[in-house]
């Protein structure tokens, strides 16, 4: 796309909380540029990126931010119309549902494109020992019957969907504290990612860990738990992916976005 004077400068939203959001708001403000895409250093866009707010401090990417949620579909259509936007990336983590579809649905609404950035899910390889799940209420449901020492990590805001088992012990792993309710014997450990596979070892064999439980977010950054696991022989509780909106074009790399977005803004 070449510089023109006389357009309008292009308005991307960002709806973020994921490396992928950061990756791409870092793309399109010209730090990582690729040619012939939106992020070449020359070719102006404006970003924005939204974040919902769930994490105390968190680390803000390049271009302008705004934080907490826009009042349901209509305020997402709302604000798409007061702030001019040229298009909106879904970006939100896979599991973050119920903002995707908000997003397709201020789309339709709005006529201003949406696309997605989702990495692709996880593959079990040989050696893995895993179970799969539809949700937390089955993963809560399969934990009794697989270990009782249980190394949960699908987040501080699911946590109440163990909370009934008074049974395992739980070492729950987030960014933030977590709050009631969650199971009674929990012990919780601070950290944000990524984790590299000597942590993940080390920390399944210090808590003689003989159960995980994870959400299938995809990517590099939380993999290596799912290694650990398999050299471990520990079994592992996945969780599968909600549904994506239909009709919303998916890319499943910041550059494949980049593509995307770039086809169309054109
Ligand atoms: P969710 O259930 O899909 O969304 C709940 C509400 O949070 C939405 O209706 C929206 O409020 C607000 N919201 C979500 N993402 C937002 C964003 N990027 N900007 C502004 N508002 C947003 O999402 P969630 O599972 O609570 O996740 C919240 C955020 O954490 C997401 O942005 C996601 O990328 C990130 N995250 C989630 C997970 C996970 O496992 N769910 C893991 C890592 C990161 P309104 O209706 O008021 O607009």
């Amino acid at each position: 796309m070449s510089a023109d004077p006389g357009r309008r400068v292009p308005h991307v939203l960002i709806l973020g909380g994921t490396t992928e959001a950061r990756g791409l708001a870092e793309a399109l403000a010209g730090t990582a540029g690729t040619p012939g895409t939106p992020g070449t250093p020359g070719t102006p866009y404006r970003v924005t990126t939204s974040l919902a707010g769930r994490v105390a401090a968190p680390v803000l990417p390049p271009g302008e931010s705004r934080i907490g949620g826009f009042g349901g579909p209509e305020g997402l259509a709302a604000w798409l119309r007061a702030h001019a936007v040229s298009a909106v990336v879904d970006a939100t983590h896979p599991f973050a549902g119920r903002m995707s579809f908000h997003a397709a649905a201020a789309a339709a609404a709005t006529g201003v494109p949406v696309l997605a950035l989702r990495r692709p899910a996880w593959a079990p390889v040989p050696g893995d020992v895993w179970h799969r799940v539809p949700d937390l209420a089955a993963a809560a449901a399969a934990v009794p019957g697989l270990g009782g020492r249980v190394f949960l990590t699908t987040g501080r805001m699911g946590l109440a969907a163990f909370a009934h088992l008074d049974e395992p012990w739980f070492l729950v792993r987030s960014v933030d504290p977590p709050q009631a309710p969650m199971p009674p014997r929990t012990e919780v450990l601070l950290a944000r990612g990524p984790f590299t596979l000597a942590d993940e070892r080390a920390l399944l064999r210090g808590h003689r860990i003989d159960v995980l439980v994870t959400k299938d977010s995809g990517g590099s950054a939380t993999a290596p738990k799912l290694t650990a696991a398999r050299e471990a022989g520990v079994p592992v509780v996945v969780v599968d992916r909600p549904a994506v909106p239909t009709g919303v074009p998916v890319a499943e790399s910041v550059g494949a976005a980049l593509e995307l977005l770039a086809r169309t803004l054109s």
